[in-house]
C-alpha cells in the first residue's frame, strides 16, 4: 500500500465450534420462514469473536513469511479453505500467473461466497500476502495477517446471518510490490485479476461495493478517512463507529491510501478502505505479534459486522 496515492493488508487452526453447528431439526428462521430440512439452523446469532481472530492471526504468522509464490502461501491458502468450510462456507481459488519486475510468480486469490436473499453482492476482502524480504524475517503480523483473521471471523459471523445481500469474501493474492518501492503495476496483482476477470465475464455488474480491510490489528491502531473511498461507504462506516464508541479509532483525520479497492474504483465499484498505514512497525521486522492485538481486531469485527445491514439497506434502497 501507499499513502499518498498508496497502500497495504492472517492463521492454524481454531477448531470448529459448536455455535455454529446445523441441526437436523426444521425451525423458523428470524423471518418466520421455515427452512427445510438439513438447512443451518443457528441460534442464537454469533458475535464477532476477537479472540478467534487472533488465533487465526497467530497461525498465519506461525508459517512464517508468506510473498506470493511462496510454499507458505500455499500453505495459508490451504487454512483459509479450510477455516471456511469449518464455518460451511464453499470457496474457490482463482489461481493466475503474475507477471512481475522479478518475473511470472503463480498467484491465487481464495473467492468464498455466503448466499444472500439477493444476487446483489457485497465484497469483503483483504490481502494474504506478506511483503517479499530478503534481508530479514518479516511475517506481517500486521500487514497480512491481521485483516485475513478478522475476514475468516466475520466470515463465521455472517454466514450465521440471514444476510440481505449476497457476501463474497475475497482473500487476495499479490497485494504487495515485488520490488522494494510501490511503483507502476507492481502491486494490486490479484485485485486487479480478479476486477478484470469479473469485467470479462459480467459478474461485476452484480458487485454493489466492497469493504476492504488492511493493517487493522496495530496495538495504537488509528483509521483515518481514506479520500479515494466511496463517501457515503465511508459515512456509514465511520456513524456506525462512533455509535459503538469507537470514534477515537475511527477518526475524522483524511488521508489517500492506495490499494487493493482502487482496481474496484476504477471499474466503477463503491469501496472503502479500512486501514492503518501510519505504524511504525509498517513493513519492518517489528511486525510481529508483540505489536498486534485482540482489542483493535474486536473492534474493527464489531463495527463491520454493525455497519453490513446498513450498506445492505442503502443498496437495496436504490433499486
Ligand atoms: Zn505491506
Amino acid at each position: 500500500m501507499l499513502v499518498g496515492a498508496f497502500l497495504v493488508p492472517a492463521l492454524s487452526f481454531v477448531a470448529a465450534c459448536g455455535d455454529n453447528q446445523a441441526t437436523a431439526m426444521a425451525a423458523p428462521t428470524k423471518d418466520g420462514r421455515v427452512a427445510p430440512t438439513g438447512e443451518a439452523q443457528i441460534a442464537p446469532t454469533p458475535s464477532f469473536d476477537g479472540k478467534r481472530a487472533w488465533e487465526h492471526l497467530r497461525a498465519q504468522v506461525a508459517l512464517g513469511p508468506r510473498p506470493s509464490g511462496s510454499p507458505a502461501i500455499g500453505e495459508l491458502r490451504k487454512y483459509i479453505v479450510g477455516q471456511l468450510k469449518a464455518s460451511g462456507i464453499d470457496a474457490k481459488e482463482q489461481g493466475f500467473i503474475a507477471m512481475t519486475p522479478l518475473g511470472e510468480v503463480s498467484m491465487a486469490n481464495v473467492i468464498a461466497t455466503i448466499p444472500g436473499r439477493r444476487p446483489d453482492r457485497l465484497v469483503l476482502a483483504s490481502h494474504f500476502d506478506t511483503k517479499l524480504y530478503r534481508e530479514f524475517r518479516f511475517v506481517g503480523a500486521n500487514d497480512g495477517a491481521s485483516s485475513t483473521a478478522a475476514l475468516l471471523e466475520l466470515g463465521r459471523v455472517l454466514k450465521a446471518r440471514q444476510n440481505e445481500l449476497t457476501i463474497d469474501l475475497l482473500f487476495l493474492d499479490g497485494e504487495e510490490a515485488r520490488m522494494p518501492e510501490w511503483r507502476g503495476n507492481d502491486n494490486t496483482y490479484g485485485s486487479r485479476h480478479y476486477v478484470q476477470t469479473a469485467q470479462k465475464d459480467g459478474s461485476l455488474k452484480s458487485l454493489r461495493a466492497l469493504v476492504l480491510l488492511d493493517m487493522i490489528g496495530d496495538r495504537d491502531l488509528l483509521i483515518k478517512r481514506d479520500s479515494n473511498s466511496t463517501p457515503w461507504l465511508v459515512d456509514i462506516i465511520w456513524g456506525v463507529a462512533g455509535r459503538l464508541g469507537h470514534g477515537a479509532t475511527f477518526s475524522n483525520q483524511l488521508t489517500v491510501i492506495e490499494d487493493d479497492h482502487i482496481p474496484f474504483l476504477r471499474a466503477g465499484v463503491p469501496a472503502v478502505d479500512i486501514i492503518d498505514l501510519e505504524n511504525p512497525t509498517w513493513h519492518t521486522p517489528q511486525d510481529d505479534l508483540e505489536h498486534v492485538n485482540v482489542k483493535s481486531l474486536q473492534t474493527v469485527g464489531d463495527v463491520v459486522v454493525a455497519a453490513v445491514p446498513e450498506i445492505e439497506k442503502r443498496i437495496t434502497s436504490q433499486r
